[in-house]
């Protein structure tokens, strides 16, 4: 029970979002996400991109982050981005970092919930697992290379969120440039590299979470009740909605949709009409 006057709920604002984007991206993505779930959560999302966009920056008032890495898609440019998201996320006194794609639509009321039974004192580690076993790779930052470790990692095209607590832990290896020249020793992509941090060398496992996703899997398939699952949208409320198996591979229909279920109310959703 919370004690007088102090509140133990955690909100959005506790929780900062990054978004990896790309200059190319910001006209055919970017603006998608802006419209749609990043006008809900202004103040928590940030963007990391490579180039800068003034026009999109005054036009929508995003938060939008220039890290200055090459835009490349490299190891070296997307481990950049990272490891700038990573300082930043410090810098922000945030409890959560969460990491997405632009090509992610993030259910916040879903988000919020998830991460609401955690505490981001302790170690917590959250995302969908990219392969079905733990990935192998030479020990090159413990040791010399010649042992291997097994780890799990989060796939960074699903999202995946990092208590506070336990990105303080991953500081060493992670901030001010250190997670770039970490990535550079196992030779392995941003998101793989997070996951040796925090699983092999700090010893913490990855809570495996079904409720994130990515277009690895076949997204057709997800049936729209079981990724609204625990959204504040009533049932009542969807019936006169476009199915989202409606919608082909379209993502500007399918995010579209998604957000109109969750928040009907936007201007350019349409009317749900009377039964
Ligand atoms: N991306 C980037 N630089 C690039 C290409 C892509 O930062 O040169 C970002 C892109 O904005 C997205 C992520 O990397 O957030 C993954 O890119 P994409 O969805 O195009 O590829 P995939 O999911 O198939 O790996
Ligand atoms: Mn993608």
């Amino acid at each position: 029970p919370a004690q007088a006057g102090t509140s133990h709920q955690l909100e959005l604002k506790d929780i900062f979002i990054a978004v990896k984007t790309t200059r190319k991206y910001h006209k055919s993505r970017l603006e998608l996400l802006i419209q749609t779930w990043v006008s809900q959560a202004k103040e928590q999302t940030f963007i990391f991109t490579d180039g800068d966009d003034k026009e999109l920056q005054t036009r929508t008032g995003a938060n939008i982050i220039n890290t200055n890495c090459s835009a490349a898609h490299t190891r070296q440019a997307l481990c950049c981005k990272m490891s700038v998201e990573y300082d930043k996320f410090i810098e922000s006194q945030r409890k959560w970092f969460c990491h997405v794609d632009d090509d992610n639509y993030v259910i916040l009321p879903s988000l919020l919930r998830l991460l609401s039974s955690y505490h981001h004192s302790q170690d917590v580690y959250l995302g969908r697992p990219s392969l079905d076993h733990p990935i192998e790779a030479a020990e090159r930052v413990k040791s010399d290379g010649s042992v291997s470790v097994k780890f799990w990692f989060a796939t960074g095209g699903a999202g995946f969120c990092i208590s506070r607590g336990l990105a303080l832990k991953m500081s060493p290896w992670a901030s001010l440039g250190n997670f770039i020249s970490t990535a550079e020793k196992i030779r392995l992509p941003d998101d793989c590299t997070i996951g040796y941090i925090i699983e092999a060398l700090l010893e913490v496992a990855l809570t495996h979470t079904h409720l994130f996703h990515s277009h690895l899997e076949n997204l057709q398939k997800l049936p729209i009740d079981s990724v609204l699952e625990s959204s504040e949208t009533k049932p009542e409320k969807r019936l006169n909605v476009v199915q989202l198996t409606d919608l082909k591979n379209d993502p500007q229909n399918q995010f579209k949709t998604v957000h109109c279920l969750l928040y009907p109310d936007t201007e350019w959703c349409p009317e749900l009409k009377a039964r």
